[in-house]
């Protein structure tokens, strides 16, 4: 039996010798003769198509929000012009609040598979201003979610890797840093991501590489964030960093229930750190409640703390999906990331929340996703790639302003362009401070 096995074994060995050997053959005969020969991989996948696709849920019936009011008609030139700027400085901003979502990775053509595949078209496809975004960085075509998070942050482009500054080295106060620091904003962020991942650390951290994840723990935590909620690794948060965001007014939990029972117990003044534990599930990256939920939270939270809002959320998982070509992943978490964008238009379209402008962006496309095939009521799809592609980013707007993210752009446009309809002056700026809680 033994010496059976063993004689399987070498033959096994023998065959896998000779496929690895004949490949080689192929590869080298074929370099000779000139023929091109690559070896490649694509991971195909199948999914059941929607029988009778139901059409996305309605627009709340308010959605002529998303024309301009007021001055805002200012700013229908599509070209970033001073004039519009400066008129608009005058008189009251055209944006009183803003959501910002990003869905990670969420190219174009992984929002049109995901709604493809729907039974109910994406709450996204009913957003009525649209425009498209050209994600390339410093580094080159395709750019990573540092080089991506710093230009929608800063409106400055950066190289792969770098959080908050430009090559050069010089940190840039991002959008969210200037909206912080006027009295009037309260600022936040919602993650499933771990909160010092590249994303979330674009809008509060500046450093060279999105890996040194201790001093952009400390400078989120030095900032004038109200709400930060993410996922928090043990290893970077620790009981000092944890004691340090208590000194600076951050109620410190690991679940929403323990910040809605720190305000029962009329502890509302404090800022919020949640750092929330992984979801269960292998490769996921994953962490806390379901994004409406916290993202819910966020909001009340932000109300109740400034006139004007700013708050982004972030769905990682779309990108996580991407990263493992895994579609069951893709499909649940881009529409987790569609819930939470379907509920903030509910809210924003009732007129006593104010002004709220909600963007849906991305900051690049992960794994090339396409529908190439249907037969017999089935899908198949194909993914690219295990990383990030080239593939322009959708960009959906909602609510006042909204009419002035049209086009083709550069990702830094986003929030140069945001900057002003919020009266943000004096971004984007040259070189900002750094802090770090100690
Ligand atoms: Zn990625």
């Amino acid at each position: 039996m033994r010496n059976a096995l063993r004689r399987a074994g070498r033959v096994f060995m023998a065959l896998c010798t000779l496929v690895v050997v004949l490949a080689g053959m192929v590869y080298v005969v074929g370099q000779v003769m000139g023929i091109p020969v690559r070896i490649t991989y694509q991971t195909v996948a199948s999914a059941e198509l929607p029988e009778d696709q139901q059409p996305a849920p309605a627009l709340p019936t308010d959605s002529a929000a998303a024309l301009p009011t007021g001055s805002s008609a200012d700013f229908g030139s599509v070209a970033d012009s001073n004039a519009a700027a400066t008129h608009a400085e005058t008189a009251a901003p055209a944006v009183q609040n803003v959501v910002l979502f990003i869905g990670d990775g969420m190219g174009l053509s992984m929002l049109a598979t995901v709604d493809a595949l729907a039974g109910r078209r994406l709450a996204m496809s009913r957003m009525p201003v649209t425009g498209l975004v050209r994600t390339n960085s410093r580094s080159g075509p395709i750019s990573d979610s540092g080089a991506g998070g710093t230009a929608f942050a800063t409106g400055f482009k950066t190289t792969n890797a770098t959080i908050g500054m430009t090559p050069d080295g010089q940190a840039r106060r991002t959008i969210l840093e200037a909206a912080a620091r006027r009295d009037s904003f309260a600022t936040g962020i919602v993650t499933t991501s771990y909160l010092t991942d590249a994303t979330p650390a674009a809008f509060l951290a500046h450093v060279r590489d999105r890996d040194l994840y201790d001093p952009i723990a400390r400078q989120m935590i030095a900032s004038r964030a109200d709400v930060l909620l993410g996922g928090g690794q043990p290893t970077v948060f620790t009981d000092s960093l944890r004691r340090a965001a208590r000194r600076r007014r951050f109620a410190v939990g690991d679940s929403l229930e323990g910040f809605r029972g720190a305000g029962a117990r009329g502890d509302s003044a404090a800022r919020w750190l949640g750092l929330f534990p992984e979801r269960a599930g292998r490769f996921d990256k994953m962490h806390g409640p379901p994004l409406p939920e916290v993202t819910a939270a966020a909001l009340q939270k932000l109300r109740q703390r400034g006139e004007r809002f700013f708050l982004l959320v972030e769905q990682e998982g779309t990108d996580a999906a991407g990263h493992i070509n895994r579609l069951p992943n893709t499909r649940r978490d881009l529409r987790e990331l569609d819930r939470a964008v379907a509920q903030v238009l509910r809210f924003a379209a009732r007129p006593a929340t104010g002004r709220t402008l909600v963007l849906v962006a991305a900051d690049h496309d992960t794994g090339g996703l396409a529908l190439t095939d249907t037969e017999g009521g089935r899908a198949t799809v194909r993914w690219n790639t295990f990383s990030h592609t080239a593939t322009w980013t959708p960009l959906l707007a909602y609510g006042p302003g909204a009419q002035r993210f049209t086009g083709v752009m550069p990702n830094t446009a986003l929030p140069r362009r945001l900057a002003r309809l919020l009266g943000l002056e004096g971004f984007p700026q040259g070189e900002t401070q750094i802090r770090e809680a100690r």
